[in-house]
């Protein structure tokens, strides 16, 4: 009998592996359409100023709305596009509509200042076009060089040295600002951190959650600022939830933060309810204080 359950499990474990196994190779297929026929969509998460409880900017994260699957996370379509090659079409796209959206917001909350924040995958800094396609999408849209940054990742960085150190600077001559996406994960060397133009440091949710109970958590805080104030480096605390984080990072001198507790990512018509109901939140709680 046992032997039979067994069986049976190893089915239906097999059937669950072809059904994920389809799914990828569907998503793999139907992503060669996704930009033609509209169906990819940049969604924004505020950056928000803890000195001046202000929002200053917004994190453009892509979403794919699929007319089988529904909405489907970056985590995993992002994979696919890096394996396809799509990346670079629609990395190009992503920069693109994150520009040419950012001045619409600029507009409607009657803001100039407001800066967007684009992740750059691994295999679109190693592409050769890369700079070509920044160099475009600043003359397209028109937009200021200072208010876009480009958020990277340490394993590129790690892999390709002297590759992207070069193209690094050439972008930060355009004025651009690079940020390390995710710090503190990953493959962690310190080396790069005073070698390459980094202007600004993304501590990882995991370092951020719970800090508020986890004293080890705190110590990490702590060490990280600073070590980017030593390097004159800005830092964005990554994911806040909850208002004891919140308030822990502001103890310690954080003066950005992004986070559900803010605001979840939103799509760009629901931007403008946001900052208005988080106005609001932010009236009480500093009464509450
Ligand atoms: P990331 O750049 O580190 O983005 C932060 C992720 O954390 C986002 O997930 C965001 O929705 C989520 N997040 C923000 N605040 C909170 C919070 O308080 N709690 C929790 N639990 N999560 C929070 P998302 O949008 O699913 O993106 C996942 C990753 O996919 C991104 O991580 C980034 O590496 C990649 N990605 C997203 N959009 C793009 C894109 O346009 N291009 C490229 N190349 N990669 C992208
Ligand atoms: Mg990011
Ligand atoms: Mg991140
Ligand atoms: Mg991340």
């Amino acid at each position: 009998q046992a032997k039979m359950q067994g069986k049976d499990r190893y089915v239906v474990f097999s059937n669950e592996y072809k059904k994920r196994n389809n799914r990828y190779v569907k998503l793999e297929r139907d992503l060669h359409y996704a930009l033609e026929r509209e169906q990819l969509e940049l969604y924004y998460q505020p950056i928000y100023n803890l000195q001046t409880d202000e929002v200053t900017g917004f994190e453009a994260l892509i979403r794919w709305n699929h007319p089988d699957y529904g909405l489907i996370k970056p985590t995993e379509f992002i994979p696919i596009t890096e394996e396809t090659g799509l990346i670079i079409p629609i990395g190009k796209w992503i920069m693109e509509e994150a520009c040419s959206k950012l001045l619409i917001l600029q507009e409607e909350l009657n803001n100039n200042t407001l800066t967007i924040s684009i992740n750059v995958s691994p295999i679109q800094l190693l592409n050769p076009s890369i700079y070509d396609q920044i160099v475009d999408v600043i003359d397209q849209t028109g937009i200021r060089p200072e208010l876009i940054s480009l958020e990277i990742t340490e394993s590129v960085v790690i892999d390709e040295f002297k590759h992207s150190e070069a193209l690094l600077e050439r972008i930060k001559r355009l004025g651009m600002k690079i940020y390390v996406d995710d710090f503190g994960t990953g493959y962690s060397s310190l080396g790069y951190l005073y070698q390459l133009p980094l202007d600004l440091i993304k501590i990882d949710q995991s370092f951020v959650m719970m800090c508020n109970e986890d004293i080890k958590k705190k110590k990490m805080l702590k060490t990280i600022l600073n070590l980017a104030n030593e390097f004159k480096m800005e830092v964005i605390g990554e994911g806040v939830e909850k208002i004891e984080e919140f308030i822990e990072l502001k103890t310690l001198g954080c003066k950005q933060i992004q986070g559900y507790y803010i605001s979840k990512p939103k799509p760009i018509n629901e931007l403008k309810q946001m900052l208005a109901e988080l106005k609001l939140k932010n009236e009480k709680r500093t009464k509450a204080v």
